[in-house]
């Protein structure tokens, strides 16, 4: 278990040393900044949808190793897909993060997503791996703006 945690966490360490999708996205279709004050975290997710599949995702930001590395993955696992295969990731990690039961995978291949799934013994991080993603439901369903994990 310890070797598993150890890879998990070098995992981790690379999203945050090489965020991958990092920096401002030119003309967004949809946007919006999450923020949690109790680490300090800050990010912009920027999403550009074209005909309902999200074409470009990128963020930017301030944060821990574990928002930046979350949000890093979420960029990932997010291009190409459906706002409804969206939701239902976002509906998966929020599960797998907090402990509850996780719904169905769906054909959506979120090995990544367990990366992050540690953080469910750390309650104070769960708001850190979540960030990105609630960012994102607010940037595709509530017209973006600010959204704050207190
Ligand atoms: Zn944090």
């Amino acid at each position: 278990m310890s070797d598993l945690r150890d890879l998990y966490q070098e995992v981790i360490l690379d999203h945050n040393r090489n965020p991958r999708n990092f920096g401002v996205l030119d003309h967004p279709t949809h946007q919006a900044q999450g923020v949690n004050p109790l680490c300090g975290d800050q990010l912009q997710v920027f999403l550009r949808l074209n005909d309902g599949v999200i074409e470009e995702v990128r963020f930017e930001g301030r944060g821990c190793a574990i928002s930046t590395a979350s949000a890093s993955i979420m960029t990932e696992i997010l291009k190409g897909l459906s706002v409804d295969q969206a939701d239902h990731c976002f509906a998966v990690f929020h599960a797998m993060a907090t402990g509850a039961a996780t719904p169905g995978a769906a054909d959506l291949d979120l090995a990544k997503l367990e990366v992050l799934s540690g953080v469910r013994e750390f309650p104070a991080r769960v708001k850190c791996a979540t960030l990105a993603w609630h960012a994102l439901n607010s940037a595709l369903h509530h017209a973006g703006g600010k959204v704050t994990t207190e």
